[in-house]
């Protein structure tokens, strides 16, 4: 905006009018898209504009590179397209960006030396060429690692570092999606929680690594019996939940049952014997009505009488 200002009262002055238009114009128009994306929060309308945006200031950039009478050092302004490109748009369209506007850089740079005469001063036409290079590999790997970094970090805060299934903070929000299936599809919707006993004992007997290895041999198992609409999460320490929709209770409760009977015939090489057992509690509940909260806490409810029931056993009821 303010380089827009300023080059379009310096031009003016010079007597170069359609440049300092042109800039004045695009000035104009960072202004109104400035303002304008305050007021929305549309991530993809603010990338549209940022496309819109990045466009028009390189185009003016040319446009100012192809006006003759203008110091070579107007072509320091090439550096800001890697940098500005690749901030706003990412790394697909930062680089198709470069691409596009560098290589009309180049033309406009040659041909200014041609058509003016200018004996060819290679030394500055290689210090521009390998620098702008410079710059547009630095950018293009700073957002490289920085997707990698944001990707690394997403699947951190999303899933359990040790079974690999989904922590806490994605409930919510498939809690929701599994909802909107089912009241499409008119099914039920079934939390089930799961709750491996007496892990501690496990624990203290045999040492926490392998109580890490029966928690992950009952994750694998979860994830292998689970049909393709159901998402599984490890809640935290030995407790793990599925959220499905099915069209019978039956469906969840023998999806339950094969689980608990499957967790007794987890081997762990040990010296002792050792037996994993799990306790589950369920709850179905049509779609209307049917809400977080009050899942968790009725399948929570039933876990706990699956244990005072004496463990190892499923309760829908
Ligand atoms: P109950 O049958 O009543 O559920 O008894 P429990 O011993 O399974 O339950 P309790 O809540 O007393 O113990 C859970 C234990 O789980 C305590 C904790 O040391 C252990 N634990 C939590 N997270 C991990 C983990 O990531 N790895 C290992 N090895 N143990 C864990
Ligand atoms: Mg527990
Ligand atoms: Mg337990």
């Amino acid at each position: 905006m303010l380089a827009g200002f300023v080059f379009a009262f310096l031009n003016y002055h010079r007597n170069q009018n359609l440049l300092a238009s042109v800039e004045l114009f695009a000035a104009f128009v960072s202004v109104c898209i400035y303002y304008y994306v305050l007021s929305i929060h549309s991530y993809k309308k603010i990338q549209q504009l940022s496309l819109v945006y990045t466009v028009m200031f390189f185009s003016v950039m040319m446009f100012a590179f192809s006006t003759t009478g203008n110091s070579n050092s107007i072509y320091i302004w090439v550096f800001t397209i890697p940098m500005i490109s690749y901030l706003l748009l990412g790394i697909t369209f930062g680089f198709i960006m470069t691409f596009v506007f560098y290589s009309v850089a180049t033309v406009l740079l040659l041909s200014n030396y041609y058509l003016n005469d200018i004996s060819y001063e290679y030394v500055t036409i290689a210090n521009i060429f390998f620098s702008a290079l410079v710059f547009w590999g630095l950018s293009h790997t700073y957002e490289q690692v920085n997707v990698l970094a944001k990707d690394k970090l997403r699947k951190m805060a999303v899933y359990d570092k040790l079974t690999g299934l989904y922590n806490r903070t994605m409930l919510d929000r498939i809690f929701t999606k599994t909802l909107n299936d089912s009241q499409i599809q008119k099914n039920k919707m079934a939390f089930l929680a799961f709750d491996l006993d007496f892990f501690k004992k496990i624990n203290d007997q045999f040492g926490h690594v392998i109580g890490d290895e029966v928690l992950i041999k009952f994750s694998n198992i979860l994830t292998n019996k689970v049909p393709d609409n159901a998402y599984v999460f490890r809640l935290g320490g030995e407790e793990f939940a599925i959220i499905m929709s099915c069209d019978s209770d039956n469906v969840a409760k023998n999806l339950a049952e094969t689980i608990r009977t499957k967790t007794e015939e987890i081997i762990i090489k040990q010296s002792q014997p050792l037996t994993i057992t799990v306790s589950v509690g369920i709850a179905i509940n049509d779609p209307e009505g049917a809400d977080l909260a009050g899942m968790l806490k009725l399948s929570d409810k039933r876990l706990y009488q699956a244990k005072s029931q004496g463990r190892n056993k499923v309760v829908y009821l």
